[in-house]
């Protein structure tokens, strides 16, 4: 059997166990991991979770207790691939002109083998990081966390104590502009708020000429009204830091142009760039909501009485409230709208922390990413997406999206998580697991 140290035959394996959720059934991955790790007799292995097959996996490395504990967690879910086209197999893991395809390659089977892989190597070494590490691979994060650090966070706490700093997936959060490079360190993330509307009015036979304000018609105004428009601008400390290092790295008249929109008297998105980038750079200075689900009439010559919306709303971290969200979204959709609030995230912002904004540890993860790279730029984030970080967060750990990955500009990689042909370049995958050792020997 390879060893642990290598990241490559090990993240085959775990594309190989089907982990698509619904359902997971993670816990064959578990199973797969602790016979891997049998052979520790150092370690402490925890397996718990709400049911039989949605396990989790909590294992203590030993450290040399001259620090507290870090927290390195992962997810062992992966999204559906029904109805997309791959161009191999899925859950083959096959290794093509040097790249590991399948689902999770990237999110994020490969973060989690980049991490045991990691811990493998200082251990062969026989080396101990400052502190112990905890390494969670845990369900259900595609779908929710209901399983996963949703109920581990809530009923096992104790699993946590005294731990000061996590790691994580950047959940897509990275970004590419001007041709240069970067590695995200993600420091803040926008929660999710999820709202139902309900519309409602006289429904009837279809023959017949509608009465105004039926369902539909009010459906209409609502999409309307939600079309094409902005909340409104705000600013928080995490994205005024990721624009102004942004620019920093960027020549002009692209670092004048991101620049600009922290101008109070210009609220348009960022111009001269590519609608992706100018789109996702607007969203992490407002909250935002999209309508994605609309559940309408199923019978042809029916006025159907009711309509819903699920509304997918983002509101900033910081100080921002689901009251505050609400009352942008009633200036545009009206008082009259019932509205069902279906999910609320945590949030996650190291820009507001006591201790020095960006020192210490976010520090020690840029400097890890510049000796590596010297040709990128580590990158301060805000994702306007949100992790199992929200969770972890709640119990006081300071969390960070890092999952270094050395991928060439241009390069589709970040671009293919939860679609079709998601794959990974050996290369990248061993550049993210030489940081993580570095991460292992250098944090104290
Ligand atoms: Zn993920």
């Amino acid at each position: 059997m390879d060893s642990l140290a290598n990241p490559v035959p090990l993240l085959r394996d775990l594309i190989r166990i089907d982990t698509t959720n619904p359902p997971g059934n993670e816990v064959a991955c578990v199973r797969y991991l602790t016979e891997r790790l049998a052979h520790r007799d150092d370690l402490d292995v925890t397996v718990l979770g709400p049911s039989a097959d949605r396990a989790n996996l909590i294992v203590r490395f030993p450290g040399r207790g001259v620090a507290p504990p870090l927290l390195l967690h992962g997810h062992s879910d992966v999204v559906p691939v029904t109805g997309q086209d791959w161009r191999h197999p899925p859950f083959e893991a096959r290794l093509v002109d040097g790249e590991v395809w399948g689902r999770g390659s990237v999110d994020m089977k490969g973060g989690i083998a980049m991490m045991l892989s990691s811990l493998a190597r200082l251990h062969e070494a026989g080396q101990r990081p400052a502190g112990d590490v905890v390494l969670a691979v845990v369900a259900d994060e595609e779908h929710g966390s209901i399983a996963g650090a949703r109920w581990l966070t809530r009923e096992h706490p104790e699993l946590f104590t005294g731990i000061r700093y996590a790691v994580g997936e950047e959940g897509g959060a990275g970004i590419e502009l001007g041709g240069r490079r970067f590695h995200p360190i993600v420091v803040a993330e926008k929660r999710a708020c999820w709202l139902r509307a309900t519309l409602t009015g006289p429904g009837g036979h279809a023959s017949r000429q509608a009465p105004a304000h039926t369902a539909m018609g009010r459906l209409g105004h609502l999409l309307t009204a939600l079309s094409g428009v902005r909340l409104p601008r705000h600013r928080e400390p995490a994205a005024e830091r990721m624009l102004t290092e942004l620019a920093g790295h960027l020549p002009e008249p692209l670092a004048g142009r991101l620049l600009a929109v922290r101008d109070d008297a210009n609220d348009a998105p960022p111009a001269g760039l590519p609608e992706d980038q100018s789109l996702q750079i607007d969203s992490l200075l407002r909250n935002t909501v999209s309508p994605t689900v609309v559940r309408a009439g199923d019978k042809i010559n029916v006025v159907p009485g009711e309509v819903t919306v699920d509304l997918d709303g983002r509101i900033l971290p910081g100080d921002h409230s689901r009251e505050e969200f609400l009352g942008e979204l009633r200036a545009l959709i009206g008082p009259d709208v019932p509205l069902e609030l279906l999910v609320e995230g945590f949030p996650v912002d190291q820009s507001r922390i006591a201790e020095p904004e960006f020192g210490g540890f976010y520090e020690t993860l840029a400097d890890i990413t510049r000796k590596a790279d010297p040709d990128a730029a580590p990158l301060p984030m805000m994702s306007p997406a949100s992790t199992d970080a929200g969770f972890f967060a709640q119990l006081g750990i300071r969390c960070y999206g890092w999952l270094p990955l050395k991928v060439p500009a241009g390069s589709p990689y970040r671009t293919l998580l939860h679609r079709a042909d998601e794959r990974i370049p050996v290369e990248a995958l061993e550049f993210g697991t030489q940081c993580m050792t570095a991460l292992l020997r250098d944090h104290r």
